[in-house]
C-alpha cells in the first residue's frame, strides 16, 4: 500500500515540477524585461490619473514661459535656453528679435556680432552656430517656415527631441512627444513614473503611460511644478498638492 501511495505521489508531482521549472525562467525574463524598460511601480494607471488630476488642479494655465511672437522665435529661444534660465533668455530675446527679426537676418548675421548678443545665455559660440545653421536650413529647405514634423525638426542643426517637442507642441499645437528637460527628468523620477536616466528612454516611458492628448500640457505642468515647488534642492513638499501620493526619498516632510 505504502509503495502504491509513493508511486502515485511521484507521478502527480512530475507535471508540477515541470511547470515550476518552465515558470521560473519566464518570470525571471518578465522581471528583467520590466527592469530594462525602466518601468516604475508608480506608473500604475490609477496613480498616473491621480497625478494628472493634481497637476491640472495646481497648474490649469501652465504654458511655455519663453516669450515669442512666432514659431521661429520660439525655436531660437529654445536653442538659447539650453543650460540657461527662461528669464535670462527672455531678457536677451527682447533686443535680439529687434535686430534679427527673421530667419534671413539670423542666417546672414556676422557670427562675432551675434555671439556678443547671445553671450549672456552661455555656450554662445555653439549656440550661434546652431541658430545660424538652423536659420539657413529653414530658408534653404523649408521655404523660411519652421517645419511641422519631428522628423524634419531633427534635421535642423542644434535641434534634438526636446527642442522639437517644445516648438511643435507650443507653437503649432502638434503632439509629437513629451518635453524632457531637467525638471521633467527630475520629477518623473521623484514621482516614480520612470526608473530611467536617459531622456530618450524617459520620454518613451512617459509616452506609454500619459494619454496622448495630455502630452503637451503635462510637459508644461511638470516644468512649472519643478520651477515653483519641486526644486532640485529642498523641494517645498509642505506646499505640494502631490505630497500624499509622492513617496520620493527626496521628500522634505
Ligand atoms: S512631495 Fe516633494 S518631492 Fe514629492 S513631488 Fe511634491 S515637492 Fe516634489
Amino acid at each position: 500500500m505504502a509503495r502504491k501511495t509513493k508511486k502515485k505521489t511521484a507521478a502527480k508531482k512530475k507535471p508540477a515540477l515541470a511547470s515550476a521549472k518552465s515558470a521560473k525562467p519566464a518570470r525571471k525574463m518578465k522581471v528583467a524585461r520590466a527592469r530594462n524598460a525602466g518601468r516604475a511601480a508608480g506608473a500604475d494607471p490609477k496613480r498616473v490619473s491621480a497625478i494628472l488630476a493634481k497637476l491640472d488642479e495646481a497648474y490649469p494655465e501652465a504654458t511655455c514661459e519663453l516669450r515669442h511672437e512666432n514659431p521661429f522665435q520660439l525655436l531660437v529661444s529654445t536653442i538659447l535656453s539650453a543650460q540657461c534660465t527662461d528669464v535670462r533668455v527672455n531678457q536677451v530675446a527682447e533686443t535680439l528679435y529687434k535686430k534679427y527679426p527673421d530667419a534671413k537676418a539670423f542666417a546672414y548675421a556676422t557670427p562675432s556680432e551675434l555671439e556678443m548678443e547671445i553671450r549672456p545665455t552661455g555656450f554662445f559660440r555653439n549656440k550661434t552656430k546652431s541658430v545660424m545653421g538652423a536659420s539657413k536650413a529653414i530658408l534653404e529647405r523649408f521655404g523660411g517656415e519652421v517645419p511641422r514634423t519631428m522628423e524634419e525638426m531633427l534635421t535642423l542643426p542644434g535641434v534634438a527631441r526636446k527642442t522639437g517637442n517644445v516648438v511643435l507642441g507650443t507653437a503649432y499645437g502638434i503632439t509629437s512627444g513629451i518635453v524632457v528637460d531637467t525638471h521633467v527628468l527630475r520629477l518623473s523620477k521623484r514621482l516614480d513614473l520612470t526608473r530611467n536616466e536617459d531622456p530618450k528612454k524617459v520620454e518613451q516611458n512617459l509616452m506609454e503611460i500619459i494619454p496622448r492628448e495630455k502630452w503637451i500640457q503635462f510637459s508644461h505642468q511638470l516644468i512649472w511644478h519643478g520651477r515653483r515647488i519641486c526644486h532640485a534642492r529642498k523641494p517645498k513638499c509642505v506646499e505640494c498638492n502631490l505630497e500624499p501620493i509622492c513617496y520620493s526619498k527626496d521628500k522634505t516632510v
